[in-house]
């Protein structure tokens, strides 16, 4: 544990300390949800192309079999989330707002929990190339959020050599504990991961980062280590702090080197993937089964029974929250977490792979924060006090309300932003400086396709 204390840094630099609110959760165990009546899975649910159905309207589907595939690098397939019949492929509301084309699966009642497509695979001989394909075959992507494919993550470029996988137990956003829990529930599983992961990538060493706030997570991973014997995968806890979760910072605080901008940490030597994910991994592929459901943090002040919550893909959100007790609008749910989770579209979205998690506020939190007044800027410079990239947030502010892309971009750095909210939580005027700078990206990114 202690072996890389000569290397390790303090944390990184900025960032803030909100509030965590994680107690509603932290020490309840997951639970399952049921199957809803109909679930919807949308194509598009991450970055690359979005595969393509490959099953009919009034097909049966068994729970785990392939419904959507592309040879697109940058694309994962699809497995049917439950057992039952294809009901529609049509356009339907999807977590990201815009309506996007979903296999729609009506759930054969009683359907069963059970995987009933793939076949137990040996891996332990399997080249990076093998792994690599089966990770791919699994439809697996980065389940703390972002959603990128794990098998392009894990894949590294020619001239590059990865020396070290790090694994994010951070789980920096506060309400949210779903990595929390399937660290303290699952270390075996994650320890199988591990080993997928680095022999996908030939790291010689794995370093678990977990946020010191979770004592017992560290210690559950320890004794999974300390089962398997492994004198190559570490845990080491970080100081607790927001964003501890992006990867440049935990990379930061853990060996005191930052990723220049615009790098990636291969460019380190380094590989940085989720707990869950690879604990999803170490359950997967073994079985040969693609991922068909995620654990879901369900919590916030406008919930009766929160928890993390097993949740098949495709559940539609409605649904996750009258099991969970809460009665609600859409204004009062945010899918993921208060600093980087977004506003949900419509109850109707499904849970997608990328959901973390869902946050349901009161109505009187909603008519508090739409209250709010928005001043002008006062030039307080507490948000570039707080910005963990080193950014000037005033300044960009300045430009994005005047819907003045192009220097945010060529000046100012807004390639560097990762939206992680710190400057809107600091800033006394209330403005909403991330949201902007979403804004800003992507109206920039839309000019450079144009
Ligand atoms: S924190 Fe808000 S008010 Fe202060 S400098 Fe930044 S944008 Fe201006
Ligand atoms: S949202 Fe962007 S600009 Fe604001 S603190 Fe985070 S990285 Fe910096």
């Amino acid at each position: 544990m202690k072996l890389l204390n000569f290397l390790r840094g303090e944390a990184f630099q900025r960032g803030v300390h909100p509030p965590s609110h994680k107690e509603a959760t932290a020490d309840r165990s997951i639970r399952r949800l049921p199957f809803a009546p109909q679930l919807v899975v949308p194509l598009s649910q991450h970055i690359g192309k979005s595969p393509k159905p490959i099953v009919r309207v009034g097909q049966e589907v068994v729970r785990g079999q392939l419904i959507a595939q592309s040879d697109d690098w940058l694309s994962v397939p699809h497995h049917a989330p439950a057992t039952g019949v294809i009901e529609a492929i049509e356009l339907r509301p999807s977590a990201r707002g815009p309506w996007v084309e979903s296999i729609v699966i009506r759930v054969q009642s009683g359907s069963t929990q059970e995987d009933l497509w793939g076949k137990p695979q040996d891996l332990s001989n399997a080249t990076p190339q093998e792994l690599l394909q089966a990770i791919w075959d699994s439809g697996m992507v980065g389940l703390g959020g972002a959603a990128f494919p794990t098998h392009a993550k894990l894949t590294v470029p020619k001239q590059a050599h990865v020396h070290t996988l790090v694994v994010n137990g951070c789980e920096c956003e506060p309400f949210l504990t779903c990595d929390h829990r399937v660290m303290v529930e699952e270390a075996d599983a994650l320890m199988a991961g591990i080993r997928y992961g680095m022999r996908a990538t030939s790291a010689v060493r794995t370093i678990i980062g977990v946020e010191d706030n979770k004592p017992d997570a560290v210690k559950a991973i320890q004794a999974a280590i300390d089962k398997i014997g492994a004198t190559d995968i570490f845990v080491e806890a970080v100081p607790t702090k927001y964003p501890q979760g992006s990867e440049k910072m935990l990379i930061m605080a853990l060996f005191g080197v930052e990723i220049p901008s615009g790098g990636l940490p291969v460019s380190l030597g380094m590989v940085v993937n989720n707990v869950g994910t690879l604990a999803a991994l170490g359950k997967l592929l073994p079985a040969g089964r693609g991922l068909t459901e995620r654990v879901v943090t369900v919590t916030g002040p406008g919930v009766a029974r929160p928890g993390d919550y097993r949740v098949p893909l495709g559940t539609p959100l409605k649904f996750v929250l009258e099991y969970a007790g809460a009665e609600v609008n859409s204004r009062q749910v945010i899918m993921g977490g208060p600093m980087m989770g977004q506003s949900a579209a419509s109850l109707d979205v499904p849970i997608t792979k990328g959901v973390s998690g869902v946050l349901v506020l009161r109505g009187e939190d909603i008519a508090e924060r739409e209250q709010r007044v928005v001043y002008p800027c006062i030039k307080c410079g507490e948000c570039v006090e707080s910005c963990p990239m080193g950014l000037n947030p005033s300044i960009l502010g300045m430009l994005a309300s005047r819907r003045d892309y192009e220097p945010m971009g060529s000046h100012y750095h807004l390639g560097d932003c990762f939206e992680c909210g710190c400057c809107t939580y600091v800033c006394p005027s209330n403005i909403q400086l991330a949201q902007q700078f979403r804004i800003a990206k992507q109206v920039l990114r839309e000019r450079a396709t144009a």
